[in-house]
């Protein structure tokens, strides 16, 4: 008999639903459905997701709007249905208690407030009426307020707060939207806020003192969702001079929160960039600047600004009630984690910080924003965290079968990966191992995604470099287990494979990899390659000639070390000497010539150093890796007619050559062409030399498709200028994932899992 005929004959369905649809209101949503399409039966939760046994009214319009009508926050997998012939001939619909629990059900990232809840925050016949921890099935704090699975509030921060009668009223009926709404909340029995200074709490409306309080000048520390903020009203530059010298950051972009509408005041927002904010995620988007000016110190020598909309209703009141923008970066010590407790703040805050905003509701996990930028191509991932995590992702086709895998990530911009029933899940950004802080919170997540995730490998994976803190712990942790080593480009190509779905038996990719460092296969330092490979090996195609890491470190930090470099490998030594004239460049030179200290690189990210250093970017120091080549890019994007001049890289067999490049430069600044059109020459001439390099594989038939990846991809101009020359070839880019190290983790978890299936 045909399934067809089963289906006619069948008097219910069985419904299973898989996907992120625990914790969203996902059955009162469907229990609402029933109701308006008289529909009969029953909903559950069970360790898989959702179960429904539904009959009567038309089931298939019923499945359907399943799908076209879920609530914001749920993401189907996927919707099974089968008949059902005996099934239960209920003559109403309810919500039957929830049958087991797994981790297979999806936790559900954190979610910006929403309409609903914000209208009631702000209507003074609410009971929530300027209440900062309003929340629903549809919004609120979910990952971050975390501590076991299943996700019921007895597992949450939340548990200490026993709910109220009206609470607990509107969290038993089905048709209340805070229906099993574990954070829920009101003034009667939730969390509260209080201002504090000098370690005493300032009596009086938290809110109105803490707005008095900005409106000066000073700088709070508000606790949020995922850790404390400091914040300072962004059209005070003075308040944002003091907050750069109490933290002594003197260059590295401030991320602004502000309303929609204070948004399009300072940056031009298109009807993408609105749908982004808007997200559930409330990510930081990076905005070209447009309109009335902010202080030039918000963002030094930057063309965009990074906004989120305020996401909690503490951030609502907080800025109803100051009626403008304000600056809110990352509660921490230059380089160390973000605070999370309240103890934890007032200890490492409190010299940068005028007072304490304060709440009571503890964060379990420790989520930086996420920060994101919209290109023509689609969204880029600067950084993973809050509102992103913990969504898994699903595998290729050929991974089904793929076994259990953690994989440990790089060093600076570190994440884990675990892969489990043919999804990956890529944690939130870690930071830099390098501080003993971050070292110790990337230790604690990796044991806390095992126990909630309830993972357990059989496979451990790292990168080839033995001696970076992530690889050494996976060495620990895989203990008996096989550990499998990945390169730190080759993790980046599969990466970009895995987020494209590109199937494990598809064949090689052809990937422009262009990055700042990992440790290459012949034990040089690379960096700038088009690697073709697929999940179980790779070959290098061709790279960039390398030019002396002058220095080691202090190359990454010193911009001019690498130009010096790179123009004295272009026979411009004078120059050089004229450009760097009170540099130490006897040292360096002493340094390449020996290769004490002064290892060969390939890497982009160096030559784009020494392209912004030559431009008078950055040169002497840079506060972070990327500011020169964000500068670089920034200036660029003044002159976009000189895309069509590109600078001349020679390409010899494998290598492409920056002498040619520099050269051409070296006459250009002679001739007086402004900066902003070498700047703009410099990133065609980079673009067509690796596009041209990557379709020279394709029209080989070594490839079947081009991917793109590594830290440079986060510049949108480049990535724009390599789309344009492979505009006839299927290109692969990451818009769900980080391109630059972030992601890392993901393609050694792939390719582990490919090695191990193939027995290779
Ligand atoms: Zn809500
Ligand atoms: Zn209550
Ligand atoms: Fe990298």
């Amino acid at each position: 008999m045909t399934q067809e005929h089963q289906a006619d004959r069948a008097t219910a369905r069985r419904l299973r639903i898989r996907g992120q649809v625990q914790g969203v209101g996902f059955r009162p949503f469907v229990w609402q459905l029933a109701q308006r399409m008289g529909v009969k039966g029953a909903v559950w939760n069970d360790a898989e997701g959702v179960q429904i046994i539904a009959s009567g009214g038309d089931l298939d319009a019923f499945e359907a709007a399943l799908q076209s009508q879920a609530p914001a926050l749920a993401r189907i997998d996927s919707v099974d249905s089968t008949a059902e012939d005996q099934g239960e001939c209920r003559l109403d619909f309810i919500i039957a208690s929830s049958q087991g629990t797994g981790s297979d059900t999806g936790v559900t990232p954190d979610a910006a407030t929403c309409d609903a809840c914000l209208a009631e925050v702000r209507d003074p016949s609410q009971r929530r009426y300027g209440y900062a921890f309003a929340n629903c099935t549809q919004c609120g704090p979910r990952f971050s307020i975390l501590r076991g699975i299943p996700y019921d509030r007895e597992m949450t921060s939340m548990a200490r707060f026993p709910m109220c009668t009206a609470c607990r009223a509107e969290y038993q009926d089905p048709q209340d939207r805070r229906f099993h709404a574990q954070p829920i909340a009101c003034p009667a029995c939730g969390p509260r806020i209080w201002l504090e200074a000098d370690g005493a709490e300032i009596s009086g409306d938290a809110l109105c003192l803490s707005t008095q309080r900005l409106q000066r000048g000073e700088i709070l520390a508000i606790k949020g969702l995922g850790g404390f903020h400091l914040a300072c009203d962004a059209r005070n530059p003075a308040a944002i001079a003091t907050l750069r010298l109490r933290k002594r950051r003197p260059a590295k972009a401030f991320a602004l929160m502000g309303t929609l509408p204070m948004i399009r005041r300072h940056a031009a927002v298109g009807s993408d960039e609105e749908a982004l904010l808007e997200d559930p995620s409330a990510v930081i988007v990076l905005l070209a600047k447009s309109g009335a000016p902010l202080p030039e110190n918000v963002a030094p020598g930057l063309a965009t600004l990074g906004w989120m909309l305020p996401y909690t209703p503490l951030h609502h009141l907080l800025l109803d009630a100051v009626d403008g923008p304000l600056v809110m970066t990352s509660g921490n010590a230059s380089g160390e984690p973000q605070a999370i407790g309240n103890a934890e703040a007032r200890e490492k805050l409190g010299g940068f910080a005028d007072a304490f905003l304060m709440h009571d509701r503890d964060i379990v996990h420790r989520l930086d924003d996420s920060v994101e930028r919209l290109t023509p191509h689609g969204p880029l991932v600067l950084r993973r965290g809050r509102g992103r995590v913990p969504r898994t992702l699903p595998l290729p086709p050929g991974f089904e079968e793929a076994p259990q895998v953690a994989a440990y990530g790089g060093q600076i911009k570190s994440s884990l990966c675990l892969l489990k029933n043919g999804r990956a899940l890529l944690s939130h950004h870690l930071g830099d191992l390098d501080d003993p802080l971050t070292w110790d919170a990337y230790r604690q997540a990796a044991a806390d995604y095992a126990r909630l995730f309830d993972h357990r490998p059989s496979v451990v994976a790292c990168d080839l470099h033995p001696d970076l803190r992530a690889s050494r712990l996976a060495a620990v942790q895989a203990c008996d287990l096989p550990l499998i080593e990945v390169q730190h480009h080759h993790a980046h190509l599969g990466a970009c494979m895995a987020e494209n779905h590109w199937p494990l038996d598809a064949g090689p990719v052809a990937g422009i990899i262009l990055d700042g460092l990992g440790l290459g296969t012949d034990d040089t330092i690379w960096g700038g390659e088009v690697l073709v490979g697929d999940y179980l090996d790779f070959t290098r195609a061709a790279s960039l000639v390398p030019a002396p890491l002058a220095g080691g470190d202090a190359a990454g930090r010193e911009p001019w070390r690498n130009a010096v470099m790179r123009l004295d490998q272009a026979g411009l030594a004078d120059l050089a000497d004229t450009l760097f004239r009170d540099h130490p460049r006897a040292v360096l030179r002493q340094a390449a010539k020996t290769g004490i200290n002064a290892p060969p690189s390939s890497s982009v990210g160096r030559l784009f150093d020494a392209m912004a250093a030559c431009l008078g970017l950055a040169s002497d120091r840079q506060s972070h890796e990327g500011e020169a080549a964000m500068r670089l890019e920034a200036l660029a994007q003044c002159a976009p007619d000189a895309f069509d001049t590109p600078y001349p890289f020679e390409r010899r067999n494998a290598q492409i050559d920056s002498a040619a490049m520099f050269q051409s430069w070296a006459s250009d600044h002679a001739d007086g062409v402004p900066a902003k059109v070498s700047a703009a020459r410099f990133h065609a001439g980079l673009a067509r030399a690796f596009a041209s390099a990557a379709r020279t594989e394709i029209e080989a038939g070594r490839a079947g498709a081009v991917a793109l990846s590594g830290g440079c991809f986060q510049n949108a101009m480049l990535l724009d200028l390599v789309k344009r020359h492979l505009k006839d070839i299927p290109v692969l880019i990451q818009t769900r994932t980080p391109a630059n190290d972030g992601g890392l983790a993901l393609g050694q978890a792939v390719i582990a899992a490919a090695r191990t299936m193939r027995g290779v």
